[in-house]
Parts: structure tokens; C-alpha cells; sequence
């Protein structure tokens, strides 16, 4: 009869999350809660008041697998306007089976929930700044630096792994592409998130290096907050124009989907990309140093050479005041669709040829 009883409060604490499971994988504690291993979790993370914005939350679903494995953050709609990512946060919602899962899948289903209320392209609609340019954010700064101190210290700090998923913003097009990091800061992290770009299957990749703190630190982003945690990180951009197209949307869950398989995390075969994308070694903008109209030339998804024609910038009475050319020789990855352009303003961004290994 006793021995029953300890039988019973053992099996009651294994339930309350102080020792592990039958599996041998002890609960997971993220947000306050304890998540059992083959569960998920809806956990909504607290964005408190600003001084002169409002609170907010972060909606995310903890999927805490039955079996041990690493433990994968995947961050969508840190731009609220790329609809893309965000749809596709949703359909993981039914594709992942903790009960099936080897690990634990941190998804981060809308990172910037009133950017994308109010639909609101590229920045916060209270203090106009953009989200993935303030990382680690202050926990008593503006929303956008509230909203990155929480994923910084609640998300990106529990990460193994970490995919950023993005698309083009609003009046911007797109070729799909993946970015890893690497580089003399981000060594030892490198070659693993080059196996998870490549198990994107997406026809363009693009290494980031990773060669100083002040690069790391300037207007950090995101993936540069997983390069200051050890963290393997990698960029996926996929769609374009803020449209929500379902063909965008497959791609990042199907993406998602063998990048689980390549990882051990979900059983089934891995799917190999018929073709090696193209690689680059880095990239280069053109710069329009005038504000106005902007035209582009029919350069997207394709190889330029320096001094080909990019676009041109008309001021207001028709008169064109710029010219804007391709700096490199390389490949255009994305770009603005205009017709505004501002001074400073990047109208392309261009793969630069190169091994990106
Ligand atoms: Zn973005």
C-alpha cells in the first residue's frame, strides 16, 4: 500500500514537471509554463507599456517533442506587412506532431503583432522604427526595442537552432533566397547553418560573414542577435509585394518541413535539391541619391554587370534627375517596385558572385 502511494506522488510530480518523463525527457520551461514532453503549447509573451505606446504580446506555440533532440526557434512576422511567413506560422500549427517530434520547435507565429494590424510595412506604426534593425532592444524602450528584448532574452536565448523567415515587404519584389552566417565570429555556428539553408531547396543562397563586433552590433537584426547568442541562424525570404499568395506560403512550410527531416527532429525521407543554387559571397546595394518617382528596368531575378542600368528617379514635373546603375557584377535578389523612392534609399539588392562556403 505504501509503496502504491509513492508510486502515485512520483507519477504526480513527473506530471508537475519535476522529473522527467517515462521518455526520459524532462518538461520544457518557457513562458511561466511547464510543457510536457509530446505537447504543445499556445503562450502568449508579454509586451508591457511604453511610455508612449501601448502593450503588446508575442504569440508563440511550443512544441515539446516525446523524444530528446535540439531545440529548433522558428520567427515569423518580425515585418508585419510579409504576409507570407505569417500564413505559414499558422499551417505549422497542424504540421508539427509533438508527439512525433524528436526535440523541441519554439514557433514565433507573429513577432510584430500590431505592425501587421495596422499593416504597417517595414516599421512599427507607433515609433516608426524598424524591428529588425534594434535588436537587443531595451525593456523600457520604444515598442520595437520592448518587442526585441523579449525575443532576445525569452526566445532567441533558448535557441539551438534559429530560422528568421521574411518576404518582400510591401512595393518590394523578391527572388527567393536563403542567407546563413558565417564567418571568423560565426565559426563555429557556420556549417550548420549552411546544411539548414541548403534543405530550403531555394535556387539562391547568400553567406553573411561575419567579421566584426561593430558589423554584429550595427542596426542589429534578428539573425545577427543569434550570431551574439552561438546560435546557428539562417534568413528565408520567400514572396514578394506584401501579397499572400498560397504558392509563397507551401514553399515555407514545405521548407520547414524537410528542414525538420534533415534535422532528425521528424521522421520521413529528406528531400535533396536537384540543382545547387546559386551562391554569393555577399551583397551590394544601389544607392538612389534622389527623392521621387522611381522607375525600374526589368532587372529582377537576374544577372547584371557594373554600370547596367537599374532604374531611373523623375522629380514630380517629369524631369529624370538620376540614372541608377549596378555598382557590381552580381545578381538582383530583391528591390523596390516604387514608384516613391527616397534619397538613401536602396531601389536593389545584388547577390555577389562568389563561393558561399
Ligand atoms: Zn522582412
Amino acid at each position: 500500500m505504501r509503496s502504491r502511494v509513492l508510486m502515485l506522488v512520483m507519477m504526480v510530480m513527473a506530471g508537475a514537471g519535476t522529473v522527467g518523463s517515462a521518455q526520459g525527457v524532462a518538461p520544457f520551461a518557457f513562458g511561466g509554463r511547464d510543457i510536457a514532453p509530446g505537447t504543445r503549447a499556445e503562450i502568449d509573451l508579454p509586451v508591457s507599456r511604453g511610455s508612449s505606446d501601448p502593450e503588446t504580446v508575442i504569440p508563440v506555440t511550443v512544441f515539446h517533442g516525446a523524444r530528446p533532440g535540439p531545440r529548433l526557434v522558428i520567427t515569423a512576422g518580425v515585418h508585419g506587412y510579409e504576409f507570407p511567413p505569417i500564413l505559414a506560422a499558422q499551417q505549422l500549427l497542424t504540421r508539427i506532431d509533438p508527439a512525433q517530434l524528436a526535440g523541441t520547435v519554439i514557433l514565433v507565429r507573429l513577432a510584430h503583432v500590431l505592425a501587421f494590424e495596422h499593416r504597417t510595412p517595414f516599421v512599427n506604426p507607433f515609433d516608426r522604427k524598424n524591428l529588425n534593425r534594434v535588436f537587443p532592444g531595451r525593456a523600457d524602450g520604444t515598442q520595437s526595442e520592448r518587442i526585441a528584448h523579449v525575443l532576445s532574452t525569452q526566445v532567441i536565448s533558448r535557441a539551438d537552432l534559429h530560422v528568421e523567415l521574411h518576404s518582400g515587404d510591401g512595393a518590394e519584389w523578391l527572388e527567393p533566397f536563403v542567407g546563413f552566417y558565417g564567418g571568423t565570429l560565426a565559426r563555429r555556428q557556420e556549417a550548420a547553418a549552411r546544411r539548414m539553408a541548403l534543405s530550403f531547396g531555394l535556387p539562391n543562397m547568400v553567406r553573411y560573414a561575419m567579421e566584426s563586433e561593430e558589423q554584429i552590433d550595427t542596426n542589429r537584426s534578428l539573425n545577427r542577435q543569434a550570431v551574439s547568442e552561438g546560435v546557428p541562424t539562417i534568413l528565408v525570404e520567400i514572396g514578394e509585394n506584401g501579397r499572400r499568395d498560397e504558392a509563397f506560403v507551401t514553399r515555407i512550410v514545405d521548407g520547414v518541413g524537410n528542414l525538420l527531416r534533415a534535422l532528425d527532429m521528424q521522421a520521413g525521407p529528406v528531400a535533396m535539391t536537384a540543382t545547387s543554387p546559386r551562391q554569393y559571397s555577399s551583397t551590394a546595394e544601389a544607392v538612389a541619391t534622389t527623392t521621387g518617382i522611381f522607375t525600374p528596368v526589368a532587372v529582377q531575378g537576374r544577372a547584371v554587370s557594373r554600370g547596367d542600368l537599374i532604374g531611373t528617379v523623375t522629380d514630380y514635373a517629369g524631369q529624370v534627375r538620376e540614372r541608377i546603375v549596378s555598382p557590381v557584377d552580381g545578381y538582383v535578389l530583391y528591390g523596390i517596385t516604387g514608384p516613391p523612392v527616397r534619397a538613401g534609399d536602396a531601389v536593389v539588392t545584388i547577390g555577389v558572385t562568389g563561393t558561399a562556403e
